[in-house]
């Protein structure tokens, strides 16, 4: 098995840890930059007991809590000039994710003199001061990430340095400090983990290891849906999040994140939606989109929460996440040309084209009667087993010769009856022995099948099972063509069914 996982942070967790722990920070120099939000670190207790910590091994430290949420680049350079002229050996973040980035940046350019313009560039020298952190919300996992995202105006969105040179040194979990949380605060973090484990099996660099890594975070964040979703969450179940999160985040500092950090951004950027919010939002409509090409995938991420379906996971997140924000056709447009230059979508497993991207925040923003249904014809689609529907003893197929018909010279006709659970389920009535007809194409170009008039025989009902990449696509539709319905299957079903049918003659 081909393999690759590195996580460098020592973890070390557990109630009180900071101040039990705290002779481990000696280790790091005589002076400490603390990097913080201007409020929560000092209401929750996390700022005295890294001060304890210190003054306890003699150590010194100055202050720079003027981190504000999603971190500016400007931000990033005053608290590395600060670092500076303070003389600061280390920095030790406490906070969010916000105070976490800003620090492992500032600690970058406390050592290394970056031009604004090469800051994302990935080239850099040797140093970087070491980089402690205590994360106060279980959400974004960069305690043990090598990321530093920051606010991007140049590209009108968040942007990452990624280096090995910022993975912290040592991180430090402490879940009494997320007990003052806010439910929304605590929502939209648990929510951005979530989306750091789905996202990290849906990336092009997921393995064996991250994917258990991932699937154990899914599972004990999925198993305080309730109490999140109520505000009652109780301390055992705040230290299940925050190591859920640390998982998440061991997952994306060896996968990376995919579109849904990618799109997630412009909201943030734009619409001012909190970070993991933006992420929810959009990651039912992805997992749809991934699930069109690799179903099976989809499934593995849906088990650990025992859901059986993308619906059943939008469902719930929507629950958590209450009223949408709204958007018009020009954001959509907009936002969809800035994410799909992101880097984030050639590490999607199934990369989003600009097109997909549109068409994924619309089916996640603009109600549904506001979407001609042109639009959505051909996108909001799903996955059943076929042998449920169509035994494949009453599948045939003509097999004398390949029929030339105006998609092509490609399809084979067939010929099949199907269940009357499925009859029921067609939006046309099935009719005297629920036969109907149709082809198989290998035919790539769907645009041609349906704009086509194939349905010509005189005959009311057609099915076509057209190849799609890796699964089928199966149409059901009326003669007149006004009605219809479309399903994915997986490839194999059909091959099944093509293998066992009976063979009919034509005419
Ligand atoms: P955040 O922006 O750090 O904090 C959100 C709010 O929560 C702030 O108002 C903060 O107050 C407050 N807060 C923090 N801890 C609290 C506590 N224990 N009790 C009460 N209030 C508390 O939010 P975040 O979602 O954790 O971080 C988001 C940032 O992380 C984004 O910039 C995102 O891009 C980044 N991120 C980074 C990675 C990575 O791998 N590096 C991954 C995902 C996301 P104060 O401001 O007063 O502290
Ligand atoms: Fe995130």
């Amino acid at each position: 098995m081909e393999l690759t996982y590195c996580m460098p942070t020592r973890i070390l967790s557990g109630r009180d840890c900071v101040v039990k722990k705290g002779a481990e920070l000696a280790a790091f120099g005589k002076k400490a930059l603390i990097v913080t939000g201007s409020r929560s670190a000092k209401a929750n207790g996390s700022l005295d007991d890294v001060l304890k910590a210190l003054a306890s091994n003699a150590q010194e430290y100055c202050l720079y809590d003027r981190v504000m949420s999603n971190p500016t680049i400007a931000c990033a350079y005053q608290g590395a000039a600060f670092a500076k002229q303070n003389g600061a050996d280390f920095v030790i973040a406490i906070g969010g994710g916000s105070p976490m980035d800003a620090a492992k940046a500032m600690a970058l350019l406390a050592c290394q003199d970056i031009p604004e313009a090469e800051l994302f560039s990935g080239k850099y020298g040797t140093e970087a001061l070491p980089i402690v952190c205590v994360p106060t919300t279980a959400g974004t996992g960069s305690e043990v990430t090598q990321y530093s995202i920051l606010t991007n105006d140049k590209a009108e969105t968040k942007t990452s340095i990624a280096t090995a040179l910022i993975f912290p040194k040592l991180a430090l979990l402490d879940a009494k400090y997320l007990s003052g949380l806010n439910r929304a605060t605590a929502v939209n973090t648990v929510v951005d983990a979530l989306s750091h484990a789905i996202e990290g099996m849906l990336s092009v660099r997921a393995s064996e290891l991250s994917d258990l890594l991932a699937c154990e975070s899914i599972r004990l964040i999925s198993s305080c849906f309730t109490d999140l979703s109520e505000g009652t969450l109780s301390f055992e179940q705040l230290e299940r999040l925050l190591y859920a999160s640390t998982l998440a985040g061991m997952v994306i500092a060896n996968t990376g994140t995919t579109a849904v950090h990618a799109m997630g951004y412009s909201l943030t950027y734009f619409k001012n939606v909190d970070h993991g919010r933006a992420n929810g939002l959009l990651l039912g409509e992805y997992l749809k989109f991934a699930q069109k090409t690799n179903e099976p995938l989809v499934r593995k991420i849906l088990a650990p929460m025992k859901l059986s379906s993308v619906s059943a996971f939008k469902t719930l997140m929507e629950k958590l996440l209450g009223e949408k924000e709204t958007l018009t056709g020009e954001e959509i447009a907009r936002f969809s040309a800035i994410a799909a230059k992101a880097r984030n979508i050639p590490n999607s497993a199934v990369a989003p084209s600009e097109s997909d991207i549109q068409a994924m925040f619309t089916a996640a923003f603009i109600p549904e009667e506001a979407v001609s249904p042109a639009a959505l014809r051909h996108y909001d689609l799903e996955f059943i087993r076929l042998e449920n529907y169509i035994p494949a003893a009453h599948f045939r197929t003509v097999p004398s010769k390949l029929r030339t018909v105006p998609g092509g010279p490609t399809e084979i006709r067939v010929e099949m009856e199907v269940s009357q659970k499925f009859a029921e389920k067609l939006p046309f009535p099935v009719g005297w022995d629920g036969k109907i007809w149709g082809y198989v194409h290998d035919n790539e170009s769907l645009k041609d099948i349906f704009s086509g008039d194939m349905a010509t025989d005189g005959k009311n009902k057609a099915v076509y099972i057209n190849d799609w990449g890796e699964n089928f696509l199966v149409t059901f539709e009326n003669r007149e063509r006004n009605k219809e319905v479309s399903y994915f299957v997986l490839a194999k079903e059909v091959s099944v069914l093509l293998n066992t049918c009976r063979f009919v003659l034509e005419g």
